[in-house]
């Protein structure tokens, strides 16, 4: 079978097809698709819900966002939004932030494991005692989190941000010493934009930390001409191998107006899917690593979270009051 049979399944099948996935988006998989789009689509009005997509995810949740973006992009999107609930195809940690700032509309995540290896990364206890040792030792200290931190993490903090505005948020505080948690990569490439004491907390992102410069040298020996866009959750030694180092919306940006016509994603591989798709006619090579959490959300059970209502975000009010104050200091920073 060349060809589905229902003619949005073949749209699909024809969209798909510069994601070179022939297996896995064939036309029976395309038909199965379209119904549930579809389904989808019905529930969404039925609930009055919208759904935020990471740009890490799936390509067939594309098919059913009504926003795609990285975490500030879905940090902003998530305080304009009116619809009564908010289904959020991304991890945990995201789907805590649109509550945070949308606390009377339910927000559901379809797949409870969807967690995050970073946010994993720093316990609140732990960093509360770290910050009131490092207040003995610098009276002006203040306490920067990484959006993809937990919401009791981020209420510990005194601003988030995330990987787009990091050095902006950094440069915006009235504090010289600034303990940066919880990826250790982002903090080295704060350090290296910023004369402030970046103090680093020892976690990283298992997906970005595990590529290496080897793997960019690989690639370029064949490919010299190549624009190597690399996110800084990346290690050092790669981010010194980029073109351009840029959060997840700052490489679409960057592949939309580059003349350049091809480029090495150097991040999670759902962001080259989403270029292949919106940009068919560059080309995108991939040296890219799957995380295995944003790829725990399907469409099936974005469908399932529709209908069965499944899982509400809930949180502590006090937790969600202190996280709420750090996400909207770095708004208002960044606006
Ligand atoms: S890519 Fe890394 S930082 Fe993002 S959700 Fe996966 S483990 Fe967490």
């Amino acid at each position: 079978m060349t060809q589905a049979s229902t003619p949005r399944a073949q749209e699909l099948y024809e969209s798909f097809a510069p994601l070179c996935d022939p297996a896995t988006y064939t036309p029976e998989a395309c038909e199965r698709i379209a119904a549930t789009v579809a389904e989808i689509q019905r529930l969404k009005r039925e609930r009055n819900a919208v759904i935020l997509a990471h740009n890490y995810q799936r390509p067939e949740i594309f098919e059913v966002a009504d926003f795609i973006g990285d975490s500030l992009e879905l940090a902003q999107k998530a305080t304009t939004v009116e619809a009564d609930v908010i289904v959020f195809c991304g991890v945990h940690f995201m789907a805590e932030t649109a509550k945070i700032l949308n606390p009377t509309r339910t927000v559901l995540l379809p797949d409870l494991r969807a967690g995050c290896s970073l946010a994993d990364s720093v316990a609140p206890d732990a960093l509360a005692d770290r910050k009131e040792e490092l207040l003995r030792v610098h009276p002006d200290l203040q306490v920067v989190c990484y959006v993809n931190t937990t919401a009791a993490v981020k209420a510990v903090c005194d601003v988030c941000c995330t990987s787009a505005n990091a050095v902006k948020i950094v440069e915006a505080l009235p504090s010289n010493n600034i303990l940066f948690v919880p990826d250790e990569n982002l903090a080295a490439f704060v350090q290296q934009n910023t004369k402030k004491n970046i103090i680093a907390w020892n976690g990283n992102c298992y997906v970005h930390h595990q590529i290496t410069p080897e793997e960019i040298g690989r690639v370029r020996k064949y490919l010299p001409h190549v624009k190597v866009l690399v996110h800084p959750e990346c290690r050092p030694d790669v981010l010194a191998l980029a073109d351009a180092v840029l959060s997840t919306s700052g490489m679409i940006r960057y592949a939309k107006e580059s003349p350049a016509n091809e480029f090495l994603v150097v991040t999670e591989c759902g962001l080259s899917d989403r270029l292949l798709l919106e940009l068919p006619e560059k080309r995108f090579y991939k040296s890219c690593k799957l995380c295995a959490y944003m790829k725990m959300i399907t469409l099936d059970d974005t469908l399932a979270a529709l209908r069965e209502m499944r899982y509400p975000i809930e949180l502590d009010e006090d937790v969600r009051r202190g996280a709420e104050r750090a996400l909207r200091r770095m708004l208002e920073l960044t606006a």
